[in-house]
């Protein structure tokens, strides 16, 4: 039998814009999206709403229709919750591309979402420029994207120029949706490989943003010593990138829901972000278990006056008991785990907010999601055995964008979510995260899709075959490539040459950082497909002497 939450709770049937702007309730002027360089620069949901109805008439202005695509390439500033709430609510469709990404893996975003207009950070915008050339994307059509007013860059004009300006857009209405328009209104494309492949855009909707908050919220609150409604003020820290589902939902929606204000970093720095806990009084972050490496091994964290930090919500990648209970020690603070993926909106198991658990347990399933666990023969399987996580619930994705063979690959025949997680479930239903079964690699938190790394090793012309998986070390997991050379070209090029010639094509966190072996041939099953629990095998022997 899957196993539910034992809890429900009510989750609000409308649209983004509704929820987070109920018309009985008039905005807050209180100060939630907060630059943190410069803290006199920041907005109220009363000023983030204003600007939202600009940016919903001017996208209706410029003609776009519901359901087209807008993508944004830029890092975090104040302004994009604009861009994600501005979008969504006038029924387009937001989708964050990672800043860090390059010409080639841009120009696939823009192909891949087919958007109709793009958002452009200033510094990125040279590589936008080549991106959307080699894809045929109209520069008209590029705006900058920047907090501050830049004027025109190389041509492309600021995004204030297609805007109304606030007295013309003050009778803007966004349309409020009905139940079944939630469900069924994209509000974001993210991208994630899932199980196998290459990156896909996975289908957000409005229905799904609005539950996961609830319930993420919901399991926040549960075993505190107080109320949800006399929740003490928190203050956040903004550095998860925008880009991605746990940014979005913590940093802009959660924010907006529970008035927290919010510190917003452009990008991660780790002294920075010791600073900005300090001089803030952050109470709240969300992260990931590589600045958990960093609270608990780098010497500066001493430097710093923590003490306003109550708890540490981590998820995106594994994270040892031990290391948890290292940082919760050294910085007297609760380590809160969470697992989710792109495709359940963020979220979808919690360890309670009030709990101070210390097992390395990623908690319960959240209210009105249901789980089940799968072993490899596809039965279901019981308390204390591994088995890969199947779930469903409100805040499971729509399925991928254009792709209906991967939506359809992804759901079980009960329409359960395969996730390609190995856990394991306790008789009090807390969950362990064992294994992934899934191609997957997370580097600091990102994904990394082998098959993305393996189509481009090939493209190299002295490479006959090539397969990538994670070589995985105490606290990280590094991408490694195992390569086949053509006969004529043995010899050509050093691991080190294809490493180097990767590192040129290809973000930071997919460099094969876990090194280049050369074999002779890439393991395959008879119908052609790479075995990777081979290759899994040898990265862990591989990593023993790493
Ligand atoms: P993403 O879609 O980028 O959020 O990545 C989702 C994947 O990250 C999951 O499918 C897991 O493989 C991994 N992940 C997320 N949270 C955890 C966690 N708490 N423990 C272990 N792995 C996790």
């Amino acid at each position: 039998m899957p196993s539910q939450s034992p809890f429900r709770i009510d989750i609000p049937a409308t649209d983004l814009l509704s929820y987070l702007f109920p018309p009985s309730k008039p905005a807050s002027d209180k100060p939630i999206w907060v630059d943190a360089d410069d803290t006199r620069h920041s907005l109220s949901p009363r000023q983030l709403l204003q600007w939202v109805k600009r940016l919903g008439a001017g996208l209706q202005g410029l003609g776009l229709r519901k359901q087209d695509v807008v993508m944004m390439y830029s890092h975090n500033h104040i302004f994009v919750p604009v861009a994600y709430l501005g979008i969504s609510g006038s029924g387009c469709i937001f989708s964050g591309c990672n800043p860090a990404y390059g010409v080639d893996e841009t120009a696939y975003q823009i192909e891949n979402t087919t958007c109709k207009v793009i958002l452009v950070e200033p510094p990125l915008l040279p590589t936008l420029l080549k991106a959307a050339a080699k894809v045929g994307f109209p520069k008209n059509l590029i705006f900058i994207f920047s907090d501050k007013e830049t004027g025109t860059v190389e041509g492309v004009q600021d995004w204030r120029t297609f805007l109304p300006s606030a007295s013309e857009a003050e009778t803007w209405k966004w349309v409020m949706m009905t139940a079944e328009q939630s469900e069924s209104t994209v509000a974001a494309l993210n991208y994630s490989s899932g199980t196998t492949g290459l990156p896909k855009g996975v289908m957000i909707s409005h229905q799904n943003v609005i539950a996961n908050c609830e319930q993420s919220i919901f399991m926040r609150d549960l075993e505190q010593p107080y109320s949800p409604s006399s929740r003490p003020e928190e203050r956040w820290l903004g550095f998860l990138p925008l880009y991605h589902a746990y940014g979005q939902l913590w940093s802009i929606v959660a924010a907006a829901r529970t008035l927290s204000p919010c510190y917003f970093m452009h990008s991660f720095n780790y002294v920075r972000f010791l600073e900005n806990i300090q001089n803030h009084r952050v109470t709240h972050i969300q992260t990931a278990p590589p600045v958990l490496v960093m609270l608990a091994k780098r010497p500066e964290t001493k430097d710093y006056d923590l003490s306003s930090l109550q708890n540490v919500l981590c998820g995106a990648a594994p994270l040892s008991k031990e290391l948890q209970n290292e940082v919760s020690a050294k910085c007297d603070l609760k380590v809160v785990q969470t697992w989710g993926m792109t495709e359940v909106t963020c979220s979808s198991l919690h360890v309670p907010g009030g709990r101070d658990d210390r097992s390395g347990s990623v908690g319960y399933i959240d209210p009105n999601a249901t789980m089940k666990l799968i072993d490899d023969e596809g039965r279901e399987i019981g308390v204390g055995e591994r088995g890969e996580i199947h779930v469903k619930g409100p805040n499971v994705c729509m399925g991928y964008w254009r792709n209906e063979k991967a939506t359809q690959e992804t759901f079980d025949e009960e329409g359960f979510l395969r996730t390609g997680d190995i856990a394991i479930c306790d008789e009090n239903g807390w969950y362990w995260i064992v294994d992934r079964k899934k191609e997957l690699i997370k580097v600091k938190g990102f994904q990394v899709a082998p098959a993305e790394l393996e189509a481009l090793l090939l493209e190299h012309e002295h490479v006959a075959d090539a397969a990538v998986c994670a070589l995985q070390l105490e606290h990280e997991e590094l991408p490694r490539a195992y390569l086949a050379l053509k006969p004529e070209h043995i010899g050509a090029s050093s691991e080190w040459d294809i490493e180097k010639w990767m590192a040129d094509r290809v973000a930071k966190h997919k460099q094969l950082s876990g090194g280049v072996v050369f074999i002779d041939e890439v393991p395959k099953s008879p119908s052609g497909k790479i075995q990777r629990k081979v290759l899994r095998e040898w990265a862990k022997s591989d990593a023993e002497g790493w």
